[in-house]
């Protein structure tokens, strides 16, 4: 087989261990005779899959008992939409929402939530995150999203005791909404400390189809009568994430994914190899000016790292030689251009080492 590194933003890389593990149930999953793809979502072999899935994913982040976990589908950007529906019931209409924009993502959200809600951006930043003490945050807001990791922008917020910095300057009653899409299980994080996460499964979990919602139990019970019963928070918590057929296959290889992360040490050895693929990688833009990162430093994100040629006009060279060294996918998003390579927790160390070997070389050092 051609060995590869994929450097893709998502749907991205997956452990080998666990793909080798699909593939040998693929036709027979446990002595059943049935593919997993197969199997009803309310049979006792699927309820098993799910069952230790939700546990697992628990186990991981350190869920605390009062928060429910949704496995769903739409997608992150469907939750733009989603969140709104289910959550802004709990003040008088129209309720407002805060956002953090810091990127592409954050500034999707915002556009989705004007349908439902009265938005104020509270702070923008395009290379790092505001300070807190900038923040304009409406009283009484329904609540405060960020996206705590810009996929296409590259930006992080930076992270103390599991919670974006400088937030015990933002009141204990501000509920807060993050998007992890492309982070989740990289750091550890305080769960407690927000209303609701969220997170497309295809950047940092398993395949496209499966969105995880993690929500605290008070906050379930008023969707605007708008809202999709199937996509009512209370509804699909009720229902164990089976009022309607889940995405069953993608929901089994996410499990095995979290399988695959205790088995590594969990979400602080994922962090402690997320810090050292990072500081690799950068350490290779910051050796001259052949290649530029826009970013500021304390919120350069772990995870993708969008990059520009100083002479843009190598670009296609630069990707055509990272592609004869089987180094794929590392063109940037289109709305940014440059390149991007996103180094998720399946990325191996060795696969970081490879791409800065392949910089150094196309630098001429
Ligand atoms: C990819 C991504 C999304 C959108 O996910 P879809 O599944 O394509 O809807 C939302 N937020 C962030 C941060 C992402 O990286």
């Amino acid at each position: 087989m051609t060995h590869i590194y994929n450097f893709s933003a998502g749907p991205a890389v997956l452990p080998k261990e666990v793909l080798t593990r699909a593939a040998a149930e693929m036709l027979d999953w446990h002595g059943s005779g049935m593919s997993v793809m197969e199997m009803s979502h309310r049979g006792p072999e699927f309820i098993s899959i799910y069952k230790a899935a939700e546990r697992d994913l628990r186990e991981l982040l350190a869920v605390p008992d009062n928060y429910k976990i949704l496995f769903m589908q739409g997608g992150g950007l469907s939750q733009n939409a989603l969140i709104p529906l289910n959550l802004v019931g709990h003040k008088p209409q129209p309720a407002t929402i805060d956002f953090i924009h810091t990127g592409s993502w954050s500034g999707k959200s915002i556009k989705e939530a004007g349908k439902y809600a009265s938005v104020n951006i509270a702070a923008t930043g395009k290379t790092g995150v505001p300070p807190v003490a900038e923040w304009k945050l409406t009283p009484d807001a329904a609540y405060l999203h960020m996206c705590t990791n810009e996929t296409i922008d590259g930006v992080e917020f930076a992270f103390e005791n599991g919670v974006p910095a400088g937030l015990a300057g933002v009141p204990d009653e501000v509920l807060l909404v993050a998007d992890m899409s492309s982070h989740i299980l990289s750091r550890p994080i305080d769960v407690s400390k927000f209303g609701l996460i969220f997170a497309g499964a295809q950047k940092n979990i398993g395949p496209a189809g499966v969105t995880i919602v993690i929500v605290r139990e008070d906050l379930l019970g008023k969707a605007l009568p708008v809202c999709p019963s199937a996509f009512d928070f209370k509804l699909v918590a009720d229902n164990e994430s089976m009022y309607n057929t889940p995405p069953t296959y993608g929901i089994y290889i996410a499990g095995l994914v979290f399988q695959w992360l205790k088995q590594q040490g969990g979400v602080a050895a994922m962090e402690q190899r997320a810090i050292a693929k990072a500081e690799l990688l950068y350490a290779a833009f910051d050796a001259d000016d052949f290649y530029q990162t826009r970013v500021e430093k304390p919120y350069r994100s772990r995870m993708n790292v969008p990059f520009y040629l100083k002479d843009e006009s190598k670009n296609e060279a630069f990707l055509a030689g990272a592609k004869a060294r089987g180094l794929l996918q590392l063109k940037g998003h289109k709305s940014v251009g440059g390149m991007r390579a996103s180094i998720y927790n399946a990325m191996p160390i060795e696969g970081v080492q490879a791409l800065v070997d392949y910089l150094n070389e196309f630098a001429g050092r």
